[in-house]
């Protein structure tokens, strides 16, 4: 069988960019776009629960894993800021397997996790997504355990 591919959104998923954003805007209220600000992309806190999915489905034969993450075009520097946070929280093999756009839907792939179902291609993928409530990561990575596993036989 051949390996399905994954795709893992970053911020909202590996990444808690809402509680970042959240912060921010507490400490500078007329701030417009705290993810424009340099520094914003390095400083998120990892979705723990998220990065061992990724790890084990990187681990799993069955699966080719890839991380697939839409940058904040007026934050020049979120391009290179996302690549550190990924090796720093996923290592070199991720770095590897990285790629950066605003469109998702060009990615050939069974299954993209994303916590947005539009806006970046997402509803134009041609495998099926995998929507992330950020609010709720263990029912979430659950979810998607359970949909991997109804299709795919032998997983995790
Ligand atoms: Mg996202």
């Amino acid at each position: 069988m051949a390996k399905r591919i994954v795709y893992f959104d970053m911020d909202g998923v590996l990444c808690k960019f809402k509680k970042k954003y959240d912060e921010e805007l507490k400490r500078n209220h007329s701030i417009k776009y705290p993810q424009a600000t340099y520094g914003f992309f390095t400083s998120l806190e990892p979705h723990h629960i998220m990065i061992g999915l990724y790890k084990a489905l990187e681990k799993n034969s069955n699966f080719e894993v890839h991380i697939l993450t839409a940058p904040s075009i007026h934050n020049p520097l979120c391009y290179t800021e996302k690549r550190v946070w990924v090796e720093k929280h996923l290592g070199m093999d991720a770095v590897q397997r990285m790629v950066i756009t605003q469109h998702k839907n060009l990615l050939k792939g069974d299954y993209l996790i994303d916590d947005h179902s539009t806006g970046r291609g997402q509803d134009k993928f041609e495998g099926k997504l995998l929507l992330v409530d950020e609010d709720n990561m263990n029912e979430t990575v659950n979810n998607i355990i359970n949909t991997i596993k109804d299709e795919v036989v032998d997983i995790l």
